[in-house]
Formats: structure tokens, C-alpha cells, sequence
């Protein structure tokens, strides 16, 4: 969500007739858009913004703005004199005006040359992200972004249709809908609507290829959502969905709203439906009171499941959420630990996810130029592809690629 709400800044300081710096560090002007979703990023943030400020003092560059949901959590303009605007974890657009005066008070010769900025061809990703739904309101008990970003907010169908045009204008031939609970979609609106109704509603955009949608929640996969989806041609067979937990005592205390039982049942009606999809996955470790049996319930689930991916994190205690009223009482090292055992299981089974493929033909959209006559994609079920081919390759271009070859995390081939 940050990289989608990052191309729409930029998209938005070209409009006001700034370029993209090459550096950080050559920039005359900074958006830092922030993540507060574990403790680490917040800490990034203020270490990027401490070397910033220190340039700034230095040698009055960059003007320094700063949006996103550290900016709703932590009150940034105290002890930042630094810091020229900050902005909410709302859509940059909606603070157009705020940033415009800054960039017009800092930088008045723009004002002249704007319009032929304007005329510059829009660039942007053949991969783009779009975000559907902002906010949440699951107050699953780790986590603040319903604190950071508050309740859901869906973007019309039609107003999405004509947001991904923007995207496929500038580039886009794989649009991924975004929402921190995307299957959430459409029921704020009135009349209330689905997902599939906003899938619908760009699937047959002329130029778009792909369609994706993340993240799943567990809880709001059904039998007429997969149904729906398998009349989408473009959409691709893979699902990011969560678990979080293996424990059903943990996942109670999670609030996660569904069981151990209940997840392998939405897993193995996905692969009815779709036998070739990829599964992927989030997972905490240390979460307050995890005990080595409950830890032992999530490696168990994670073999039966075999997801061909897993993220991973230690947990972090998020001010203002429910679990910070508990003791974090896992050990430092016994999170590492048990992230450690995870990491290996998880590259363990994708490796051997990935080998199945080799011999197979795989539809593979390029989105990258390794060099020469090497090419960089993604499978329908986006496995990341490196592949060789004998003739040149656009952008955007969905070819077939012959495997004959597999790491944990990618796949190598040869294009037929
Ligand atoms: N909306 C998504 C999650 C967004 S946050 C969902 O419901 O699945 C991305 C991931 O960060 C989460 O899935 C979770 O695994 C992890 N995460 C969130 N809060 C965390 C915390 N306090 N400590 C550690 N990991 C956390
Ligand atoms: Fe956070 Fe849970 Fe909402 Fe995901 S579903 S954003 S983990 S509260």
C-alpha cells in the first residue's frame, strides 16, 4: 500500500514539475512515507530522517515531507523543526493542496516550467498496485493499523475502473488490488458490493494482461467468491492469506475470527478449485505467552499446509493495541529461534514446491531486463522466473517459459 501511495506522490510532485532524483541524497526535496506496522520500521524511519536533517542543517537541502501512518501515530512536527509538511495515511491526492504550497514556497521557479512538465510522458510500473480498500476495523489484537488507518474505506468500482486506466496508460500491464483485508471490499458502500465486483469492473480494461488482489483473509474465502474468480480469466491463481498462528488458543487471543481446522478447510477449497494456485502466507512468532507446544502447532501447520512462501516476523509491541497490555514475554532469542526453525522449514518446502515445476511450461510476464539476452518475470502463480531469450523482449510481455531449474525462491528457464 505504501509502494502505491509512493507512485501517486510521485505522480503528483511531477504534476507540481518536479523529476525524480537519482539519490536520496541528491534530492532536493524528500517525501518519506512511513510504515509503523512493526517496530523496526518506525526506527528506520527516524534513523533516515536524523541523516536527512543533518544534510539539511548542512546545507539547507532537502525540503523534508513526511506521510503515512507513523505520521497519524506520532505527532512528527514535535522536535522535527526539520520537517517542512506532514501529511495522514490517507490518499497523498487528499493532501494535494498541502504539498503544493510547500513546493510552490520552496521552489518558485517551478511555477514557469509546469506546464511543460506536464507534458512529459507519465512512466510507471507494468506491475502496478491499487488500492481498493483503505483501513480495517479486524482489531486483530497485535496490530495497529486500524489505529493507523482507521475503518474501511472502498473506492467505487467505477472510480477504480478509471484509476487503473491511469495505470495501464503509463505502463501497466498487471494491476494488484490492494486492502489490508481486501475480501472486506464494497461492504461500506451502498449498495453494498464484493470484490468481485471491483475485479470485475477492471478485468476487461483493453491492455491490462493480469489482475491480482491481496491480502485475503481466511475468514471471507468461500465456495462464490472462487467461483466468481473462475470466470476471470486474467486474474492469477495466487492467494496471499495469513494464518498468523497455528494455535487455536493463540489465534483466539490473535482475534483472528477462525481456528486452525477452519484455515486448512479454506486451503484445500482454494486447490479444489484452483489445483495449480500458489499459497502464501504471514506468520508471528513470540506473539505474549506463545509456549513451545502453541510454537509447535504452527510448525505442524505450516507442514501440512505447504505454502510455497511464508513471511515471517518476530512480534513487536505496537502501542495502543490490545496485546500491549500483555507482557511480551517470549525471549528475544527464543523469537529468533523459532523464526530460525520457520525460515528453514519454509525454504525447505519451497524449494521443493518449486522443483515440481521443473519440465513444466509456465506462462511468465517480464517485468525486468537482467541484461542482454536475460529476462526476469513472474508465473501466473508469481514465482519469481529468470529466464534466457533468443529474441527481444517488451515490458509487459507474457511468454512461455520452460523450466529447468529451481531455488527456494526462484525459478530458471529457457523461453520456448
Ligand atoms: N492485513 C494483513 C496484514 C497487514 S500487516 C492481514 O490481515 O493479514 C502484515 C503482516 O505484518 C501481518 O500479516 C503480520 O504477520 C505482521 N504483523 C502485524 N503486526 C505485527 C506485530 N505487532 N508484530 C509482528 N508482526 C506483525
Ligand atoms: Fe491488522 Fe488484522 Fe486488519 Fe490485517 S486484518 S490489518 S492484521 S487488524
Amino acid at each position: 500500500m505504501n509502494m502505491d501511495d509512493s507512485v501517486e506522490l510521485a505522480r503528483l510532485l511531477r504534476g507540481f514539475g518536479l523529476s525524480e532524483a537519482p539519490a536520496a541524497d541528491e534530492a532536493d526535496l524528500i517525501h518519506i512515507n512511513t510504515c509503523s506496522v512493526r517496530k523496526k520500521a518506525e526506527e528506520k524511519f527516524f534513523s533516515f530522517l536524523g541523516i536527512q536533517s543533518i544534510r539539511k542543517r548542512k546545507t539547507g537541502a532537502p525540503v523534508i515531507g513526511v506521510g503515512g501512518c507513523t505520521a497519524e501515530l506520532i505527532d512528527i512536527a514535535v522536535g522535527h523543526p526539520e520537517v517542512d509538511y506532514v501529511i495522514g495515511s490517507r490518499r497523498p491526492a487528499d493532501y494535494a493542496d498541502r504539498i503544493r504550497a510547500t513546493v510552490a514556497a520552496r521552489f518558485p521557479e517551478l511555477t514557469e516550467i509546469r506546464e511543460s512538465f506536464h507534458a512529459a510522458p507519465p512512466e510507471g510500473p507494468v506491475s502496478s498496485f491499487q488500492t481498493v480498500i483503505r483501513g480495517c476495523t479486524n482489531f486483530c489484537t497485535y496490530c495497529v493499523v486500524p489505529r493507523a488507518r482507521g475503518a474501511e474505506a472502498s473506492v467505487p468500482p467505477e472510480v477504480a475502473a478509471r484509476e487503473a486506466e491511469v495505470r495501464i496508460a503509463e505502463g501497466a500491464r498487471e494491476i494488484i488490488l490492494l486492502g489490508q483485508d481486501v475480501l472486506a471490499y464494497g461492504e461500506d458502500l451502498n449498495p453494498r458490493l464484493h470484490l468481485l465486483d471491483v475485479l470485475r469492473a477492471v478485468h476487461n480494461l483493453p491492455g491490462l494482461r493480469r489482475l491480482r488482489f491481496v491480502t485475503s483473509h481466511p475468514r471471507r474465502i468461500n465456495e462464490d467468491f472462487l467461483r466468481g474468480l473462475a470466470e476471470l480469466p486474467k486474474v492469477c491463481e495466487h492467494f496471499h492469506i495469513p494464518f498468523q498462528s497455528g494455535d487455536d488458543e493463540v489465534l483466539k487471543q490473535m482475534n483472528r475470527g477462525y481456528t486452525r481446522a477452519d484455515y486448512i478447510d479454506k486451503i484445500r477449497l482454494i486447490r479444489e478449485y484452483f489445483p495449480d494456485a500458489s499459497i502464501t502466507a504471514d506468520v508471528i512468532v513470540g506473539f505474549p505467552g506463545e509456549t513451545e507446544a502453541q510454537f509447535e502447532n504452527t510448525v505442524r501447520l505450516v507442514e501440512e499446509i505447504q505454502p510455497d512462501q511464508l513471511y515471517t516476523f518476530k512480534y513487536s509491541t505496537r502501542p495502543g493495541t490490545r496485546a500491549a497490555e500483555w507482557e511480551d514475554d517470549v525471549p528475544r532469542a527464543e523469537k529468533e529461534a523459532r523464526l530460525a526453525r520457520l525460515i528453514d522449514l519454509e525454504n525447505v518446502i519451497s524449494r521443493a514446491a518449486n522443483r515440481s515445476l521443473i519440465g513444466t511450461e509456465q506462462e511468465v510476464m517480464v517485468n525486468h531486463r537482467v541484461n542482454g539476452a536475460r529476462f526476469r518475470g513472474r508465473t501466473r502463480s508469481n514465482k519469481i522466473t529468470d529466464f534466457k531469450s533468443d529474441r527481444e523482449l517488451e515490458l509487459g510481455e507474457i511468454v512461455t517459459v520452460k523450466i529447468s531449474g529451481a531455488t527456494p525462491h526462484a525459478l530458471q528457464g529457457e523461453r520456448l
